[in-house]
C-alpha cells in the first residue's frame, strides 16, 4: 500500500500549474499570485498631518505661544503653503505638510482665538506627521508569486494605483458520484436506499479550493453509463468520482476507466479513513476515485485532491496543505492502527476534542469538526499533551 507521502508526490508530479489571467482586483481575491509586485510608490506618496489641528514650527510652538494662522490646506490638492515661526497653518488629515513646518499641533491642544491660536501644550518636532515612504518604499516587494491574494493585500496593491493583477486560472473539475443506493435530495428514496450526499460536499470542497465546477452527475452501478459519464468528466483538468474504487463487483470506477485507456497510477493508500483512494490519468485529464464513505470522501478529497487543485491554481508549495496550528488534546488518543488515522474534532480556545464517532461512515462527528488531527500509526497521545493540528477553515 501506497503511504500517504507518497501518495501525494505520485499526484502532485502529474499537476502542473495553469496559465496566468490578467484579472480586476476583486476578481483576484482568494487566488493565487501569478506575478511579482514591487512597489512603484512611496506610502505615504508625501509627508502629510496625522490629525486635524495646525501646522507649526515646533520650536515656536511652546506651550501658550500665540501663533498667526496664515492659511487653510485641505487634504487633496497641494495648496504649496509655507510657515515661518510664529504662524500656524490650518491642516486636516493626510493634507501635505506646508513647507517650513515640522509639527501638527491638534486641535483639541490649541485655542482658536480670531486668526490667531493659543498652543495648550508644547509641539514636539515631528509630532504628528505622517512622513513619506515611512511605510513602504519604491521597490519593496508587496506580492510574491503563489502568494493567495487577500482583502488587506487588495489594499495595498490598489495602493499602487493598479486595477488589475495576474493570478492563476483556475481549474476545472467533472464531479461524479456513484451507487445504486443512492436518491437525490429532493426525491422519495425506496427501502434501502439512502441520501446521496457526498457530491454536494465535494462540490462545495472544491469551490472552496478555488476551482470551477463544469458538471456535477450521479451515476448508477452500470458500466456503460459510467463509461460515457466519465468520458464526458475526461475533458476537464480533473474528474472526481466517489464510491465505487472497493474490490466488490459493484465497484465499478476501475472497470470503466480501463474501457477509456485510462493509466492507473495509485490504488489504495495507507490513510484512514480513505484507504481505497485512486489516482489516474486519461486524456490530459486526472482523475480522483475517492471513497464512498462520506468522511473516508472528505479526508482524501482534503490531503490529496485539494493540494492538486491548489497547485494548478498558482498556489506556492507551502500553501498546498491545511494550516496547521497548535492545540491541547482533551483526552487521551490512541491509535493502534497500522495507518495513520485523521481524527475529525473541534478545536476550540486553544483545545482539541474528537467530535462524535470516528468511523468513515459517520457524518455527524464530521460536520462538527473545524479541525483535523493525524495520530501516527501506532502513536498514543496523553491528555493534555500539545499537538499540531489542521484546521479546516474551507
Ligand atoms: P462505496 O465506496 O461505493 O463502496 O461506498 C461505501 C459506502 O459509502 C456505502 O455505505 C455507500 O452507501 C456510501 N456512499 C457511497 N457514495 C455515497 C454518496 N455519494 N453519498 C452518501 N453515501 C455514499
Ligand atoms: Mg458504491
Amino acid at each position: 500500500m501506497t503511504t500517504e507521502e507518497d501518495a501525494r508526490s505520485v499526484v502532485l508530479a502529474k499537476v502542473k500549474p495553469l496559465r496566468n489571467e490578467k484579472v480586476k482586483l476583486l476578481d483576484s481575491l482568494g487566488r493565487f499570485a501569478g506575478q511579482e509586485i514591487f512597489a512603484s510608490r512611496l506610502l505615504p506618496a508625501f509627508d502629510n498631518s496625522a490629525m486635524d489641528g495646525y501646522a507649526v514650527q515646533a520650536q515656536s510652538c511652546g506651550e501658550g505661544a500665540i501663533l498667526r494662522v496664515i492659511g487653510e490646506q485641505p487634504a487633496g490638492a497641494d495648496r504649496r503653503l509655507t510657515i515661518k515661526a510664529g504662524e500656524a497653518i490650518r491642516i486636516f488629515t493626510g493634507a501635505p505638510l506646508p513647507k517650513g513646518a515640522n509639527a501638527v499641533i491638534m486641535q483639541e491642544d490649541v485655542r482658536r482665538e480670531g486668526d490667531t491660536i493659543v498652543a495648550q501644550c508644547a509641539a514636539e518636532p515631528g509630532e504628528f506627521i505622517r512622513r513619506a515612504g515611512c511605510d513602504l518604499v519604491v521597490g519593496q516587494k508587496i506580492l510574491a508569486r503563489g502568494e493567495r491574494v487577500t482583502p488587506q493585500l487588495l489594499a495595498l496593491i490598489a495602493s499602487q494605483g493598479m486595477e488589475k493583477v495576474e493570478v492563476g486560472a483556475r481549474p476545472r473539475v467533472a464531479i461524479v458520484s456513484t451507487g445504486d443506493e443512492l436518491a437525490r435530495p429532493g426525491a422519495i428514496p425506496e427501502p434501502g436506499q439512502i441520501f446521496e450526499s457526498n457530491s454536494i460536499m465535494l462540490h462545495a470542497l472544491t469551490l472552496r479550493a478555488g476551482a470551477e465546477v463544469a458538471f456535477v452527475e450521479h451515476c448508477p452501478d452500470e458500466l456503460e453509463t459510467m463509461t460515457n459519464l466519465f468520458r464526458r468528466g475526461l475533458t476537464n483538468d480533473a474528474l472526481i468520482v466517489s464510491g465505487g474504487v472497493s474490490v466488490g463487483e459493484h465497484d465499478l470506477v476501475k472497470p470503466a476507466l480501463r474501457a477509456l485507456g485510462a493509466e492507473l497510477d495509485l490504488w489504495r493508500v495507507a490513510i484512514k479513513p480513505g484507504k481505497p483512494f485512486l489516482f489516474a490519468r486519461a486524456e490530459e485529464s486526472l482523475v480522483f476515485g475517492l471513497p464512498g464513505n462520506p468522511v473516508s470522501a472528505f479526508v482524501t478529497f482534503l490531503k490529496l485532491v485539494r493540494p492538486a487543485l491548489l497547485k494548478w491554481s498558482g498556489a506556492a508549495d507551502h500553501l498546498l496543505d491545511l494550516p496547521r496550528i497548535s492545540a491541547r488534546l482533551t483526552s487521551e488518543l490512541v491509535n493502534e492502527d497500522r495507518r495513520p488515522h485523521y481524527l475529525r474534532g473541534r478545536l476550540e480556545d486553544g483545545a482539541f476534542t474528537p467530535t462524535g464517532r470516528q468511523e468513515s461512515h459517520a457524518l455527524y462527528g464530521l460536520s462538527r469538526a473545524n479541525a483535523l488531527l493525524r495520530v501516527d500509526a501506532g502513536r498514543k497521545f496523553s491528555a493534555g499533551e500539545n499537538v499540531l493540528v489542521e484546521t479546516l477553515e474551507l
